[in-house]
């Protein structure tokens, strides 16, 4: 029986399919509209219009019951090759089931028994309704909205793609032989092209591209229906290679853009806690000079209300406020400009200078608990670009870490010493020692942790600080030394590269 007449594809069905996986089950009368229309006004016969009516049915309903399942199981932008797999999947099945109405349909209206049902036509009807699904389906799903805002670069390279393809076309057409036909296959190049730059969207236009091409050339040369299958399968082949190239791109752009934002959000995240250490370390950095200043003005009402007091301790008392509210509303600018810039102010500065103002701070402290502190600053340290308030504010931290860890503790020898070295490569080394109780191991490894305190009003922040202004300056700080002979830190300040000589 001959049993040709099928065209090389079918767009109703493709069309069909992604309607009814973007609509929803609800546009399925309109689905079967479509498919039954054309058998029903060509019908011939009332036994073919009963067949066509049969055959319509079953064929929907395949494709309808594909829909459901592809609704349910994979998302319809194909944005995951488990989602093309599905496509696929659902394709080869409904096509076999439609293949198969249809064939019967045909041995129904012809009087032939089902026994003869000849396998070319089950694997035609299949092929066409599969390379029907596979380049139109997506074509629709993966192009439903346009890209916002195409780069230049990008319509420039679809314009090539697309100049390439119709040209190849174009000569394929010109050549004179049919065995020519062939050649076709070179419209791979361009294909895998358009897929690995364009994912899975150009890939389905691409596919209708060659597809057309394809359709024209077996119409023009009005070949036999069994090589029509093979430039079929040919065409199916080509289908879903670029769709599965298509879908892994985009896969891959999508891990991508993930990754970034995923970095993003860890950067914003670590500057928002850089932002709260600041905020913590403002408080726990005011409260000393604040402290200091209420006391000053506490000496200084004291000495207001004495008769006869000496004018030159009041002033002296009034200057030590001053000083220290001036301290306090400098710690808060540099700690802005710190958070809001990132950055530091580095100028030149003498290290012995710096020092010799960090002492100044705590040297009341000191003399309260009876303690010395022993400098010995290397005059061969040449001046370095720091932020002179940020080291200063390193220094009073690492002093008065080991102030509060000898002030517990009696006996002769209680020393602080500090010591400056040049680092050998045009930086300093600076070495605060104690020879307090030292660290127990436990608090040794949580030193620079924010929060990690043994002290009942401390923050556990000064030495996290600490380490962020060291590094911020390109230096470290670490615990040089620890034993029960007391402890010490060591920090580095190198030398800019080139900026200061
Ligand atoms: P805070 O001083 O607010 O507690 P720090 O970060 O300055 O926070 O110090 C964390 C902890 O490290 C302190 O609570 C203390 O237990 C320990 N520590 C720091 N310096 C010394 C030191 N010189 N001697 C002994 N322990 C110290």
């Amino acid at each position: 029986p001959r049993l040709d007449g099928m065209g090389p594809f079918d767009p109703a069905l493709g069309l069909g399919l992604a309607a009814l996986l973007l609509g929803g089950m609800r546009l399925l009368p309109f689905v079967l509209a479509g498919e039954m229309a054309g058998p029903l006004l060509h019908a011939a016969s009332p036994l073919a219009l009963a067949a066509a009516i049969v055959q319509g049915g079953v064929t929907v309903l395949a494709w309808g019951a594909a829909a459901l399942a592809l609704r349910r199981w994979a998302d319809p932008r194909l944005g995951a090759q488990r989602d093309l797999v599905a496509l696929i999947l659902g394709a080869t099945l409904a096509a076999l089931v439609s293949a198969a109405a249809e064939c019967g349909a045909r041995l129904w209206v012809e009087g032939l028994s089902p026994a003869l049902l000849p396998w070319s036509c089950l694997l035609r009807g299949w092929i066409s309704d599969m390379i029907g699904v596979l380049v139109l389906t997506p074509l629709v799903l993966a192009n439903r909205s346009l890209p916002l805002a195409p780069s230049r670069g990008a319509v420039v390279e679809a314009a090539g793609q697309g100049v390439v393809a119709v040209g190849l076309l174009w000569l394929l057409f010109r050549l004179p032989s049919a065995a020519n036909l062939q050649l076709y296959d070179l419209l791979v190049l361009p294909a895998i092209w358009v897929a690995v730059r364009f994912g899975v969207r150009g890939a389905s236009i691409i596919n209708v591209v060659v597809q057309i091409g394809i359709v024209a050339a077996v119409t023009a040369q009005a070949m036999e229906p069994d090589d029509v299958v093979l430039y079929q399968f040919r065409m199916l082949v080509l289908t879903l290679t670029t769709l599965v190239l298509g879908v892994a791109v985009a896969e891959r752009r999508r891990a991508e853009h993930e990754l970034r934002q995923r970095q993003d959000q860890l950067a914003r995240c670590s500057r928002l806690s850089l932002a709260g250490e600041m905020a913590a370390a403002l408080a726990h950095e005011l409260n000393q000079p604040l402290s200091a200043a209420l006391t000053y003005a506490r000496a200084a009402q004291r000495l207001f209300d004495q008769a006869g007091a000496d004018p030159a301790r009041l002033r002296a008392a009034l200057d030590g406020a001053a000083d220290q509210a001036e301290r306090a509303g400098l710690i808060i600018r540099t700690l802005r400009e710190f958070i809001g810039r990132g950055a530091i102010d580095r100028q030149p500065h003498a290290v012995a200078a710096v020092i010799r103002d960090a002492l100044a701070l705590v040297a009341s402290e000191a003399e309260r608990a009876g303690i010395r502190i022993d400098v010995a600053c290397d005059r061969a340290i040449p001046s370095l670009a720091i932020d002179s308030v940020q080291i200063q504010q390193v220094l009073v931290n690492l002093l008065r870490n080991a102030i509060e860890a000898l002030e517990p503790r009696g006996g002769a020898r209680r020393v602080v010493s500090v010591v400056a070295v040049p680092d050998g490569s045009g930086g300093a080394e600076v070495e605060v020692a104690d020879s307090g109780p030292g660290l127990d191991a436990d608090a040794a490894a949580r030193l620079f942790q924010p929060f990690s305190t043994t002290k009942p009003s401390g923050m556990g922040l000064g030495l996290a600080i600490c380490r962020t202004i060291i590094e911020a300056h390109g230096g470290r700080l670490w615990l040089a030394g620890n034993g029960p002979g007391g402890c010490s830190f060591r920090f580095t300040l190198p030398a800019p590269a080139g900026e200061w000589e």
